[in-house]
């Protein structure tokens, strides 16, 4: 199999990777982006971002698109590849995809988060049958319908309100009796005639036929368990949260609870292999937050690189 020689490889290709591209490119780093999906990862799922700094507001997919041109015309390599296999350990870090193998000096690990699923029966079965975990594709099939959103932070809000442009009816099912999303998103939902709130509740079970057809309800107070069935067709979209994409990692990297450790310059516990975005132990994951650990990084990357190679780094200065 052909393998080819990078200085600096970037697994994942949303906000903190794209960032990191642009810094590894305009440093004139030989970089390549592997993304298995579509550029912009969580933010593609995101109707409206509406606080990155200096656009009042622009579409996820938008922006991921917007990114992905940018690093591409730096220079950096992007390619649709799903990694299977990295080894990380050695100086020459091995990084082997469905259709090739890569090798690198230096590596980033921006491969972000999943959405979480409620572990349910009948969630897998009616996954893209009732069940979705993406307002911006799938919300439209459900004009004129009613459509249950499990969760209470600013993703569940977020999409709910988004979502009450084509549903008739927005039902937030949250599983305390306040929502963890912002002030903001909050005052939004409650104004919104379209939305109300299931408080206290967790979906115990989704039954249907060809499609979702049944909601199975928990109150956690008070015990209850209640079905919500229809005539017409319903949906059901889950946000509840996300679970980073770090399984092929394991063993190599530092992890706590599936998220990676770093220091503020974003190593990892191994030389010349750095993290940056959402998979990262932190407590605000942003767009903004993950260009930055995506910068820092590539910055960081550059540094690893030219120290090994006996050039004196010129980049930044460390404080004192
Ligand atoms: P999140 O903030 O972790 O909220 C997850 C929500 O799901 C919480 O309300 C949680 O309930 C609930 N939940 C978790 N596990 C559950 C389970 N097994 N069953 C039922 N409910 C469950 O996740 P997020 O809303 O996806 O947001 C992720 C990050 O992205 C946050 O930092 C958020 O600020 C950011 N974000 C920002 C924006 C924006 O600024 N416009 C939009 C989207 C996301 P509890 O509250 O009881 O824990």
């Amino acid at each position: 199999m052909e393998e080819i020689m990078y200085d600096l490889i970037i697994l994942g290709g949303g906000p903190a990777g794209l960032t990191a591209a642009l810094y590894g490119a305009r440093a004139k780093l030989k970089t390549l982006v592997i993304e298995s999906k579509i550029e912009g990862g969580q933010i593609t799922n995101t109707t409206d971002v509406e606080n990155y700094p200096g656009i009042d507001m622009i579409n996820g997919a938008e922006l991921g698109a917007k990114m992905k041109k940018q690093v591409v015309e730096f220079g950096a390599e992007f390619v649709y590849d799903e990694v299977v296999e990295a080894e990380l350990k050695e100086e020459v870090k091995k990084i082997k995809t469905k259709e090739k193998e890569y090798e690198a000096k230096a590596v980033i690990i921006a491969t972000g988060a999943d959405p979480r699923k409620i572990g349910c029966p009948g969630e897998e079965e009616y996954a893209g049958k009732g069940i979705s975990y993406c307002a911006t594709c799938d919300a439209a099939f459900y004009e004129g319908l009613e459509v249950y959103v499990v969760g209470g932070g600013d993703s569940a809000i977020d999409e709910a309100l988004f979502i009450t442009k084509f549903a008739k009816k927005v039902h937030i099912i949250h599983r305390r009796d306040a929502l963890r999303a912002s002030q903001t998103l909050q005052k939004r939902a409650f104004d919104n005639d379209k939305i109300d709130f299931i408080w206290d509740s967790t979906v115990k079970e989704i039954k249907g036929d060809m499609t979702a057809k049944e909601l199975v309800l928990e109150n956690l107070k008070t015990g209850e368990v209640k079905s919500i069935t229809s005539d017409e067709p319903f949906g059901i979209f889950v946000f509840i949260g996300y679970v980073p994409n770090t399984k092929l990692f394991e063993g190599q990297i530092e992890m706590e609870k599936g998220y990676i450790k770093t220091d503020e310059e974003m190593h990892t516990n191994l030389d010349g292999v750095f993290a940056a975005g959402d998979l990262r132990i932190k407590t605000v994951r942003q767009v903004v937050t993950a260009a930055s650990d995506g910068a820092i990084a590539a910055v960081n990357a550059e540094k690893y690189i030219a120290e090994k190679e006996g050039k004196l780094y010129e980049g930044f200065k460390e404080n004192k």
